[in-house]
């Protein structure tokens, strides 16, 4: 990416505001006022034909009538005008554009964002927005926006997609006591996206983390390999995950793949944080701002109430980092800072009567000891003890300490006195919350950020001989015969080609052909019927399974038949598939989705009522390596069934994972053709004994 632009339009030493306005009442008016007020320190440059000045600056006609350059230029004018503003603005050579201006792709108007951009990009002059509010920033001084103040000064920025959210959150900086560095608002992305902002974020020095209010990606994949790049942590919070409104899909993967999880499984393997809503956002820009990773997962929590413990306790299990006493020496030493009645295990209640003192004690000795990974440090305020004195006495523990690398946060649960401790806490770059549960969640985000970014250092790319010729041939045959959906027959040939394990599956045309096939594959055998009507066979009672001998197998194909007419008159049947009977073994589904924003998707999953009912399935935007794929497979609440429960021998993960990663390479080479496959089911034997496939399913794109 060519940084000089970006810098031009986040860093501006010059900028001009494209329909400056004298009447208080416009936007143009108000980002002039925003402007001044801020206290920016480099040259500003009202352009209006119609005013010569404006709060006492000098107003010039054209961006062409500035005498000097001009690095940045916002502008206001209605839509319909924007683009001979950026032609102006090109032959000017200003480098970027904060586009205020509504009435384009986000009231219809594509065709007209589309001809604006295009004429930016022929004069090489990047666009934030157009529909934003503008961007604000404190170390630039710089509120060229039209939202009210820069906000409270912080570590962290804020790019937005809901410019109205953008000026609410920059007024609740004030009141949440939580400061951006940066706020900005990004609009339509018709230019810059998001990719683009935290590239350019990551290497700017004035902020350390870099939080994200997404309702949609354009690009998920471009976003994916600048989020997994980037040194700085990456928070987001995605708004518009529930199922109201999702389309309704072809495949049962299809209904399972919602935004929630196709973009949970795209951060998670970016190494980007997810923030649960506003607060937490918050509260997680604030963290991961001040504190670095936790790179294991020994936490200690001190604390002078029993209560509070507790609480920070059940909220460590719930986020992923169970408690574990620390270890004998430990607690040994501890004992000597507290009173009898204290517990030195984990959390270390130090009681009621701790001060200054105990905590300056404990803090200082737990933080540098070699097993302390992360320490969350609590207090409830009592009318013994002062907030203040036990902020300092941690302060004074924390910088004696100098120990790097291991993050602190901090709950007082209190009144007023606590407030102000905590606010004065934050100023020393720990982060403190009002309730034990905050601070262990904070912690957490840490803890899994470490985790993600171990992970995402991990390559994805792999080489695995595959027959990807032999998959496109017979795609072709089945376009060519006019459909958009592979049978069970074509579909297991593809998964074939790419060494799947698949029953042997070979298509009878007539009872006696079923016959003969049947002695050829060896009894017992399955039959099925073949349909590109009949997606769903077992419902067209077209499924008949442990056929033993000929007379079952004729049965079964007079059946099979006449229930595919009764189901559907007019479908059009290829024949009957004779299938080996595979033998029981652990059901799970495999599947994938082509997924609008992140493209080929992978999904796991057990099979039967795990999938149907506990939607108990996992995604990977694929490709998918074998590694990731064995942390799939740990990772669904089902896991255990698959680890071996009571007395039952393991299943052969390894092959499980090799056929995911299998599966995952097939749709990412397949991904201009395949919209939507599954295998579901596949059964799963003991260790070494490998699986098959019994049913597979590929919906194709239309074209
Ligand atoms: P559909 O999903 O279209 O209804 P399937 O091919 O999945 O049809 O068959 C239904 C069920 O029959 C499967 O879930 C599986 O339990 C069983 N089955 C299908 N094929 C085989 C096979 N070759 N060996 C063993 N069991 C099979
Ligand atoms: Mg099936």
């Amino acid at each position: 990416m060519d940084r000089s632009k970006l810098d031009g339009l986040m860093r501006p030493k010059s900028i001009a505001i494209v329909g400056a306005s004298t009447d208080p009442t416009k936007i143009g008016y108000t980002v002039v006022k925003n402007i001044i007020e801020g206290g920016y320190e480099g040259k500003i440059y009202p352009i209006n034909p119609k005013a010569t000045e404006l709060l006492g600056l000098k107003v010039y006609p054209t961006l062409m009538d500035v005498p000097d350059d001009i690095d940045a230029a916002v502008i206001t004018v209605p839509a319909k005008l924007v683009i001979s503003v950026v032609e102006d603005a090109g032959k000017k050579g200003v480098k970027g554009l904060i586009i205020i201006t509504s009435g384009f792709a986000e009231s219809g108007n594509r065709k007209l964002e589309q001809e604006v951009v295009a004429k930016a990009q022929e004069y090489g002059v990047r666009i934030l927005g157009p529909n934003i509010v503008g961007t604000l920033s404190n170390a630039e001084k710089l509120n060229a926006s039209f939202a009210p103040t820069l906000p409270l000064p912080g570590k962290g920025a804020l790019i937005s997609q809901s410019g109205a959210l953008l000026i609410s959150l920059d007024m609740a900086t004030f009141t949440r006591k939580v400061g951006f560095e940066k706020l900005i608002s990004i609009g339509n992305m018709s230019d810059i996206d998001f990719a683009d902002l935290v590239e350019w974020l990551d290497e700017d020095e004035s902020v350390s983390s870099i939080s994200l209010y997404i309702e949609g990606f354009k690009d998920g994949r471009k976003f994916m390999d600048v989020a997994k790049k980037a040194k700085k942590p990456v928070i987001a919070l995605k708004a518009g995950v529930s199922a109201h409104g999702a389309v309704a899909a072809a495949s049962h993967t299809g209904s399972l793949a919602g935004a929630a999880k196709v973009y949970g499984a795209a951060f998670q393997q970016a190494g980007v944080v997810q923030a649960t809503d506003l607060n937490n956002l918050f509260d997680l820009s604030l963290t991961l701002s001040l504190q670095p990773p936790m790179y294991g997962d020994n936490l200690v929590i001190i604390t002078n109430g029993g209560g509070v413990g507790v609480l920070a306790t059940d909220a460590a299990e719930r986020f992923g980092l169970p408690l574990k006493f620390v270890p004998k020496d430990v607690q040994e030493e501890l004992k000597k800072h507290m009173p009898e009645f204290g517990s030195a295990k984990n959390p270390v209640d130090l009681t009621g009567m701790a001060g200054y003192d105990w905590y300056y004690d404990t803090v200082k000795f737990v933080i540098a000891h070699a097993w302390t990974e992360g320490l969350v440090i609590l207090y409830c305020e009592t009318a013994m003890t002062d907030p203040m004195e036990i902020a300092k006495g941690i302060i004074v523990a924390l910088d004696e300490a100098n120990v790097h690398g291991k993050p602190v946060t901090i709950s007082f649960v209190g009144g007023e006195k606590s407030e102000k401790a905590m606010q004065w806490l934050v100023e020393q770059n720990i982060p403190s919350f009002s309730a034990p549960d905050l601070a262990v969640h904070a912690i957490s985000a840490l803890r899994e950020y470490a985790r993600m970014k171990e992970i995402v250092s991990e390559s994805d790319h792999q080489t695995i001989p595959v027959d990807k010729e032999q998959a496109l041939r017979i795609i072709k045959l089945a376009r060519e015969d006019g459909r958009d959906s592979l049978t069970e027959v074509e579909a297991k040939q593809v998964f074939a080609a790419y060494g799947l394990p698949t029953t042997t599956t070979l298509l009878a045309k007539s009872e006696d052909e079923a016959v003969k096939l049947a002695k050829e594959i060896g009894f017992p055998i399955v039959m099925k019927i073949v349909s590109p009507d009949i997606l769903h066979k077992s419902d067209a009672g077209g499924v008949k399974v442990n056929i033993k001998d000929v007379t079952s197998c004729r049965e079964a194909f007079k059946t099979i038949m006449a229930n595919a007419k009764e189901y559907k008159a007019d479908a059009n049947i290829h024949g009957i598939a004779i299938q080996e009977m595979a033998p029981w073994g652990t059901e799970v589904i495999l599947g994938s989705v082509n997924d609008a924003t992140f493209g080929p998707t992978m999904m796991f999953g057990l099979g039967g009522i795990f999938v149907e009912i506990l939607k108990d399935v996992t995604f990977r935007v694929a490709p998918v390596s074998k590694n990731s794929a064995l942390r799939m497979i740990g990772e669904i609440r089902g896991a255990p069934i698959l680890a071996g429960v009571r007395g039952e021998e393991p299943r052969d993960r390894e092959m499980l994972a090799e056929t995911i990663s299998r599966y995952a390479q097939m749709i990412v080479d397949l991904q201009d053709d395949v919209s939507e496959s599954d295998a579901n089911p596949v059964l799963v034997y003991a260790e070494g004994k490998g699986l098959k496939v019994v049913d597979a399913r590929i919906i194709l794109k239309k074209k």
